[in-house]
């Protein structure tokens, strides 16, 4: 009945992709790919950026330009995840709600595994502000790169360069062991936002969600289930139990 598959998994590194937010500087965007390109990773996303196409992307992205010209551009975060069953937002900061953190090494390995068998991205933020809350809400857990004390915060393509070598790392011992296992395929984001937008509807329905001051349950409520990571059958039975919930206070 669940979706859980054998797979051969550390075999390839399509299933990961690099999304960048609202980039201000285009020659970040070029060295990210670049940064990409040399630890095998092709499939970079940009939400808004602020120039591109551009020369500048290009001059520095040097040998990667067929990353770049493969790169999409979105109108918002959750279009870039839309098909995607992990996303790993990659910050620096601890916020004041805690979201689950790792480090870069830890998604690394994650994300290797995962990739095998499911679409995994990895979050990065503006050069100046980072990630919003509202984007880190999108992310199942956070990656952070360990640094000296004091002083955290590294370039955004030095951040993609570091990410993607963990990556990179993680796949090759996969490859080398060869490993078989056996998983469990999470739902899509698009198919985990529906289910947000009918939990929000069902509990206000039900007067458990006051309308006025929503924010804070339905953010309790997603890290819930983003770390119970539900597959698309799960998913569907959630939706399910909602559905018999509104019928019974409707009629
Ligand atoms: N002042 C911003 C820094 C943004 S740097 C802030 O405090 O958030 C641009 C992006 O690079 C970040 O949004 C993050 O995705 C990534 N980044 C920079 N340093 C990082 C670190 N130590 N660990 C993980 N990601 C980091």
């Amino acid at each position: 009945m669940f979706p859980l598959r054998v797979v051969q998994v550390g075999l390839s590194m399509s299933g990961v992709r690099i999304i960048l937010v609202d980039t201000s500087h285009p020659g970040n965007i070029g060295a990210a790919a670049r940064a990409m390109k040399t630890m095998g990773l092709t499939d970079l996303s940009l939400v808004t950026p602020h120039a591109f196409p551009s020369a500048q992307a290009t001059a520095r992205a040097t040998g990667a330009d067929d990353v770049l010209d493969a790169a999409r551009v979105f109108p918002s975060l959750s279009e870039a995840i839309a098909e995607c069953n992990l996303v790993i937002g990659s910050s620096a900061r601890a916020r004041h709600i805690d979201w689950p953190q790792m480090t870069v090494r830890e998604a690394g390995n994650l994300a290797a595994h995962r990739a095998t068998h499911a679409s995994v991205a990895f979050v990065f933020g503006r050069e100046r502000t980072g990630l919003t809350n509202a984007e880190l809400d999108h992310c199942h857990c956070l990656a952070y790169i360990p640094t000296h004390s004091g002083y955290h915060s590294l370039n955004l393509a030095a951040a993609v360069q570091v990410v993607a070598y963990e990556v990179h790392m993680a796949n090759q011992t996969l490859c080398e062991a060869s490993t078989l296992a056996s998983v469990q395929i999470p739902a899509p984001a698009i198919e985990m936002d529906r289910l947000y937008e009918h939990l929000e509807q069902t509990l206000t329905e039900v007067d458990f969600l006051n309308p006025a001051h929503p924010r804070l349950l339905m953010r309790r409520l997603r890290r819930l289930f983003n770390r119970a990571q539900p597959d698309a059958v799960e998913v569907n039975i959630l939706r399910g139990i909602l559905t018999a919930v509104q019928r019974s206070k409707r009629c």
